[in-house]
This record gives C-alpha cells, sequence and structure tokens, in this order.
C-alpha cells in the first residue's frame, strides 16, 4: 500500500527564468512561449513575504544560463529564504539549483562557477534543465523528493554538498507525477 505525502516546494528566482514553465512542464508535461509574466515583467530581484515562504518543505532555485544577472540574484533569493524560513528543527529548507535554459548555446555562466556557488552557498546541488525540451526536469524534482523524504531528524545528508547532480535515468513509471501548485 502506497502512502501520500504533501509538500509545499517553492520555485523561486528572478522573472523570465522559467518557473511557469517548469510548474507547467512539471504538472501538465506541457510547454508554451508565451506564459504571462506572473509578477509584472521585470529583470530583478524581489524580495516574498514571509508568509509565501512558510512551510516550505524544499526549494528550487532557478536562473538562466544565458542571463548572469540571473544567476547573481540566486544569491539574494537564496539569502532571503533562509532569513525568512526553516524547517521544523531549525535547518535550512533544502534548494536545489538549476541553470535553465541549457538548450541555448550562449551560456554566459561557466560550469565551475556554477558548482562553486552552489557549494558555497550550501544548494542540496546543482543541474542544468531545459524546460523547452523537457531535459532533467522530472530528475531533479526527484533529487528533491528524494530530500523531502529522507528524515529530518538524520540531520543533512552527505549529499549536501552542492555537488553537480549526477542524475540516473528514470523509468518511464517514474516520470508520472502528481502534483500541487501553491
Ligand atoms: P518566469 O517569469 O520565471 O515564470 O518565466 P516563464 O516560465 O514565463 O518563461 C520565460 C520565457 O522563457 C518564456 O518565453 C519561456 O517560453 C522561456 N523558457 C522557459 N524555459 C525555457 C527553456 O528551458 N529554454 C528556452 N529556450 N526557453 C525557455
Ligand atoms: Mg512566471
Amino acid at each position: 500500500m502506497a502512502n501520500d505525502y504533501l509538500f509545499k516546494v517553492l520555485v523561486i528566482g528572478d522573472c523570465t527564468v522559467g518557473k511557469t514553465s517548469l510548474v507547467q512542464r512539471y504538472a501538465n508535461d506541457s510547454f508554451s512561449k508565451n506564459y504571462k509574466s506572473t509578477v509584472g515583467g521585470q529583470e530583478r530581484f524581489t524580495s516574498m513575504t514571509r508568509l509565501y515562504y512558510r512551510d516550505a518543505g524544499a526549494c528550487i532555485v532557478m536562473f538562466d544560463v544565458t542571463n548572469t544577472t540571473t544567476f547573481r540574484n540566486c544569491l539574494k533569493w537564496k539569502h532571503d529564504l533562509d532569513s525568512k524560513v526553516a524547517l521544523v528543527d531549525g535547518s535550512p529548507v533544502p534548494c536545489i539549483l538549476l541553470a535553465n535554459k541549457c538548450d541555448l548555446s550562449e551560456w554566459a555562466i561557466s560550469r565551475s562557477e556554477i558548482d562553486l556557488f552552489s557549494k558555497e552557498n550550501h544548494f542540496v546541488g546543482w543541474v542544468e534543465t531545459s524546460v523547452k525540451e523537457n531535459k532533467n526536469v522530472a530528475q531533479a524534482m526527484r533529487v528533491l523528493v528524494e530530500q523531502l523524504m529522507s528524515k529530518p531528524s538524520l540531520g543533512p545528508t552527505n549529499q549536501n554538498q552542492g555537488d553537480y547532480i549526477q542524475l540516473k535515468e528514470m523509468s518511464k513509471s517514474e516520470r508520472h507525477w502528481n502534483s500541487a501548485c501553491c
């Protein structure tokens, strides 16, 4: 018999990095070029309210690999999150760093920069994704779910080092998800 779990997963990052696309891809397995801008169109960091972050079990911090500003702002997003919310045991909300739009050839940030940034700022790890081409999306979510399911009482796991995440191949049946969006 299977148990059902409900977790609140936050998706944060600058405008246009692909947050809405990610949720659509994950929830409906669809992609569109024209989602209406959710916040209002500015390409910058805006801090969120404590209420928005409340009860989060995990977080996705996203940037666009072709846009350096969106990468730099990941630090602000991470600090904003950590200053406003923690898990019940007081530890930081586990965050995965997604280098989105990896289908585009002009990366503005190097893999080593991303790697260093991820390690220095205590991300669970990072991975390049293309929501557009459905690359690594379900796999990245699976890594987060594994974090969520690991017992908080066990403390941070050894994987919690910010490294590049080596993704395993998934079977077809594992690619189906129920999702809740807040
Ligand atoms: P949000 O502002 O963070 O919610 O970003 P959106 O989901 O609205 O996406 C902004 C734009 O980036 C849209 O035109 C998307 O179609 C496009 N986009 C999102 N993900 C990708 C991706 O992986 N690759 C490419 N090439 N474009 C993407
Ligand atoms: Mg949006």
